[in-house]
């Protein structure tokens, strides 16, 4: 089994957008700019923002972070948004989710002009996608497919399942997938028998969520299997593949940690510089 190591693949990344950086630095005089926005103190986000922004520094973006506490009023953050994007320093804009309640990410999200939206959530940007025409595509799933096309460059005709339906993972990956001539089942929570689903597959992302879902006898001989998720249990941090079972019938699987993960943070990186270079040119 191969075990894809979506750290080592991640770290080639940064180390290659850091080149990138360090070229447009020399060429323009400027360096492709991220802000995050920030609102309350879940832990998680703040863990998830404090990576981000570690990566992008060590990559040689200029990275800001904008802390607003859970009472901060929704056109507070509409009109902060409105501002950064008429900045031209700043060249991708992240606003990290979850929102408070009262704040509508709805909103917030077509807020957010579509060429500095380096998550790839605006509707301008997931109608391009699911349109097949260019588009930026959100982090995660763009890592994953990365991690696909590494281990199997010709998808066409393949059959890939993918496992959740989110607007975060599972259709953005959907579409990828498709654009590849992949035929592509989608299945989520009132699927019936998706292990006999799985079964038919060539490819199998899960993004559910739930602490290895995906069986061993779930899983086709010789496989390529994305674990999207990042379920906390008593046992650490595990994904939505049971990772033991898998990885002696898979022909490749991801870890968890060290497969998506990382190459998440890579694509953001990667997305934010590709944002410079359309605004620039
Ligand atoms: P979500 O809760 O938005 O969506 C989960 C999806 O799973 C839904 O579409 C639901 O229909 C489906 N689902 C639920 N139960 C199911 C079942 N029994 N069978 C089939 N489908 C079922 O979750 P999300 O935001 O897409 O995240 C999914 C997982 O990925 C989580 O564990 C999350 O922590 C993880 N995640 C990881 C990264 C990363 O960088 N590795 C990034 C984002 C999310």
């Amino acid at each position: 089994m191969i075990l894809i190591d979506g750290k080592k693949e991640a770290a080639e990344i940064r180390e290659k957008l850091k080149k990138e950086v360090s070229q447009i630095k020399k060429e323009k005089n400027q360096v492709p700019g991220l802000t995050v926005i920030l609102i309350g103190d879940l832990a998680p986000s703040q863990i998830y923002v404090r990576m981000k922004e570690k990566a992008a520094i060590e990559v040689g973006l200029k990275s800001e972070i904008i802390k607003y506490p859970d009472s901060i009023d929704e056109k507070s953050v509409l009109d902060k948004i409105s501002e950064l994007n008429k900045d031209n320093s700043v060249s991708g804009i992240l606003v990290q989710l979850p929102l408070p309640k009262h704040i509508d990410k709805k909103k917030v999200i077509g807020t957010i002009s579509p060429n500095k939206d380096v998550d790839g959530f605006h509707p301008h940007n997931v109608g391009n996608l699911s349109s097949g025409y260019e588009s930026i595509v959100p982090c995660t799933p763009l890592g994953c497919y990365l991690l696909i096309k590494k281990y199997e460059k010709n998808l066409s005709g393949k059959k890939a399942v993918v496992i959740g339906r989110s607007n975060l993972n599972g259709k953005p990956m959907t579409q990828l997938l498709l654009k590849e001539n992949c035929t592509v089942t989608i299945t989520h929570s009132k699927t019936k028998d998706l292990k006999s689903e799985c079964l038919k597959a060539d490819i199998i992302v899960a993004a559910v969520g739930i602490p290895e879902l995906v069986k061993g006898d779930w899983v086709k001989k010789d496989s390529i299997v994305i674990d999207v998720g990042i379920n906390k249990t008593d046992k650490g941090i595990v994904g939505d593949v049971a990772f033991d079972e898998v990885s002696k019938v898979a022909k490749a699987l991801t870890p968890v940690p060290g497969g998506v993960g990382p190459m998440t943070i890579a694509c953001l990186l990667k997305n934010t510089i590709n944002c410079f270079k359309k605004i620039y040119n």
